[in-house]
């Protein structure tokens, strides 16, 4: 006999909306629930289930099976047909329900005299966050509609019990879901240093849930059709458009979303869900949730990307759908607000008004993503890796971060707050220390003048030249504003921020380095192949080249930019003085086409190289004639010296860097240079730390560049420093075979109550 629902699921979700409309206590609320749910249904037995902690379902309502069961039965995930559905976030429709062999038999719930069996999964954010159940006497056969219908149900349950209106009642006690705001915390990888206890927003348009049931099926199904034809529209746009006529990467990657714009699997799924009653808004996002409940169990990493890819489109069929095209605006920010998201790009970020923004947490991202080197510069606690955030968060709630540790406290208990709250006076006290000493010249104890520069490569990291007090800037790291576009920077977009740069830096000089693309740094719109050791590949100076074109293009902006002015250039990762004599041919050739143009060249101009490959240390002899200046890239040298992955975080701190190696080689390095007159800074993260800074001036450096943070702790150290004292321990340390130089400084810079 073909059942079916009685008139339909809009039917249903009316009455449902009835329910919740009506003054009602938790319990009896979703009693009414299930008896709606069954009496449309034509099922005997209607069940909902929702998670206990500790991976635990239990049974929250019922009609049909034994009263006496609600909040008796409990089953493990993946326990019983029900574990089943909420393991694998798949609906299931048996019609002999206990020939499964998952079937798992509760005396108490009275359910033997049922044989068939409907189950869907109740879905939030890609989570199960409960489990809807029918049930018949008969073996009865489910039809397509009627699973659809159970979804459509399963969603708006999903969002109610989400949303705290059924918290009251047996729902307040202690862990259980449905009770109001409630403290979450979730673990992930600090990103960006700093903590801050502010307001979550939220980045990924979401459905409210006063639009997800439709009022109007025909509206809702044109509005569908309409979002999908822009959508579809403006990728098709995107792919036709100048700035990646060129193919590559990104245009792959456009094609696949054109290809998934135009899927009719994706389309018809959406047509169906809004058939079963729901708005445009609420089946893309029912469809969306579908889609990522599969990425969890996805492990093939190209499938994976492809599901990322949809997700994507998806969010933006929800912009087109809900009218949240773009990011709120300041007066619509609260103040320190953290930005919640599954992942985002770099750009995106830059949206937010600076003013407001104060934290991010990514349920993706890692130390590589493009997103973070735009947190770093803006020096906005960053969280990623936060993998269920989003299903605890609503907008506005307290929230948290703590991008030291990686820790995200939604609602944090009082006693989190005041234990951070000190943490962050703390904090306070000694930048309040370190901004006393702005104005002062890093001079040390024995009037040794020493250069501290910032490291940047953004227009938004400028301020810190003023803020830090800074001499200049030792590396301006140009491919950043190629890593955070999403095609190949115009050479007017290159020139203004170089000029910016410069006005900004006044007197105080920059160096600029040119592209260092490859490794760890890919661009998009850039085709690479894949290679097997990418640190050791195709990047740095040796990419640019082999595509002198680009390099050429960009030598031109600095160069325009450096018009009448002082322009200092290196090149990254040179391996042999032939390859420095390449790139600065290259200069040399823009220098004759200023002349033959009649432009204006800089006043002054100095050509260094970086020393980032341990090679170059012994062919000094040669290079030094030909360079302006020595660069030394710590972070790449030692990488190469001591043949350890920089990016990989089981080596991080494998090797001292202060142990007779390094120090010997950086020192032989120091001295080359002083004998042949040329200046020699460092620019790794070596010189950011004030006890590896201490050893560097004792080595014999004057100049080095760091991230903005650590002028002032570099600062603070080095007034209270001896150089003569230093040098003479290290001097005293390198010819002896003690390889525990660290241990020896730091116990010097307790001695002379160095702060470090
Ligand atoms: C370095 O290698 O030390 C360096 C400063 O360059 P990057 O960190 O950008 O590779
Ligand atoms: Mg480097």
């Amino acid at each position: 006999m073909a059942q079916g629902s009685i008139g339909g699921p809009r039917v249903l979700l009316r009455r449902l909306r009835e329910i919740m409309a009506e003054p009602r206590d938790t319990q009896t609320r979703l009693n009414e629930v299930v008896r709606a749910i069954a009496a449309n249904m034509v099922a005997e037995v209607c069940s909902l289930y929702l998670p206990r902690p500790g991976n635990i379902l239990e049974l929250f309502a019922t009609e049909g099976l034994n009263p006496q069961a609600v909040h008796q039965t409990h089953l493990n995930i993946g326990e019983g047909l029900v574990g089943l559905i909420a393991e694998t976030a798949e609906y299931i429709a048996l019609p002999d329900a206990q020939s499964h062999p998952k079937f798992a038999y509760r005396p108490e719930t009275g359910e033997e005299i049922y044989k068939s069996l409907m189950g869907v999964p109740m879905l939030r954010g890609g989570r199960v966050i409960g489990v809807l159940v029918v049930q018949n006497r008969t073996m009865r056969q489910y039809e397509e509609e009627e699973i659809e219908t159970m979804q459509t149900v399963a969603m708006v349950l999903a969002e109610v019990v989400a949303s705290g209106v059924l918290s009251d009642a047996k729902a307040s006690a202690p862990g259980l879901p449905l009770s109001g705001p409630r403290t979450h915390r979730a673990h992930g990888t600090g990103l960006a240093e700093g903590i801050v206890l502010g307001k979550a927003v939220l980045h990924d348009p979401r459905v409210d849930m006063s639009q997800i049931i439709a009022m109007d099926p025909e509206a809702e199904r044109q509005r569908l059709d309409e979002a999908l034809a822009a959508l579809q529209n403006s990728v098709d746009e995107m792919l036709s458009g100048e700035g990646i006529a060129r193919a590559g990467e990104h245009r792959e990657v456009l094609e696949a979303y054109q290809m998934f714009a135009r899927d009719r699997g994706w389309t018809t799924r959406l047509h169906e869900a809004v058939a079963s009653g729901l708005t445009a808004a609420a089946a893309a996002e029912r469809v969306q949730m579908e889609n990522r409940a599969r990425m969890q169990r996805v492990s093939d990493p190209y499938l994976r990307e492809r599901l990322l890819d949809l997700d994507d489109l998806a969010n933006r069929l929800l912009r087109h759908l809900t009218g949240q095209m773009h990011v709120p605006s300041a007066d619509q920010l609260p103040d320190k607000a953290v930005i919640i998201a599954r992942s985002m790009g770099p750009a995106e970020l830059l949206d937010y008004d600076r003013g407001k923004l104060a934290g991010i947490v990514l349920e993706e991202g890692s130390h590589t993503a493009h997103v973070v080197i735009v947190a770093r510069a803006l020096e906005i606690p960053m969280v990623g890796g936060a993998s269920d955030v989003l299903d605890w968060v609503e907008a506005n709630d307290t929230i948290l971060v703590d991008g030291d540790s990686g820790a995200v406290y939604i609602h944090p208990p009082e006693d989190v707050v005041a234990a951070y709250e000190e943490r962050i006076a703390i904090r306070a006290r000694k930048q309040a220390q370190f901004d006393a000493l702005v104005g002062k010249p890093a001079v040390t104890k024995d009037a040794v003048r020493i250069y501290l520069n910032i490291n940047s490569g953004l227009v938004v990291d400028l301020p810190h030249l003023a803020d830090t007090g800074a001499d200049g800037i030792g590396l301006f790291r140009t491919e950043l504003q190629f890593l955070i576009s999403s095609a190949f920077p115009r050479f007017e977009a290159q020139r203004a921020v170089y000029a910016r740069v410069l006005d900004t830096a006044g007197a105080r000089p920059v160096l600029f380095r040119t592209l260092d693309v490859g490794a760890d740094k890919k661009l998009p719109y850039l085709r690479q192949r894949g290679e097997e050791n990418p640190a050791l590949g195709w990047r740095g100076t040796r990419l640019a080249m082999e595509r002198p074109s680009l390099l050429r293009y960009q030598l031109r902006a600095l160069l325009a930019a450096g018009a009448g002015r002082e322009l200092n250039l290196m090149f990254p990762m040179i391996s042999e003085v032939s390859e420095f004599l390449q790139a600065r041919e290259l200069v040399e050739l823009e220098l004759v086409r200023i002349t033959r143009l009649g432009r204006q060249p800089p006043i002054k101009l100095r050509i260094g190289a970086m020393l980032e490959v341990p090679s170059l240390v012994w062919q000094l002899d040669r290079l030094l004639p030909v360079v302006d200046f020595i660069s030394v890239g710590s972070n790449d040298l030692l990488q190469f010296f001591f043949a350890y992955d920089r990016s990989n975080p089981k080596l991080a701190g494998r090797y001292d860097q202060l142990s007779l190696a390094a120090l010997r080689l950086l020192r032989q390095i120091v001295r080359e240079c002083d004998t042949h007159g040329v200046p020699a800074g460092v620019c790794g993260e070596l010189a950011s730390r004030p006890i590896e800074a201490m050893a560097l001036i004792g080595l014999g450096f004057r100049n080095l560049s760091m991230s903005p943070m650590s002028i002032g702790p570099v600062k603070l150290m080095l007034m209270h420093l001896h150089v003569g004292a230093v040098t003479e321990l290290l001097d005293e340390a390198l010819v002896s075979s003690r390889d525990d130089v660290r241990g020896r400084l730091l116990e010097f810079a307790g001695r002379h109550e160095i702060p470090i």
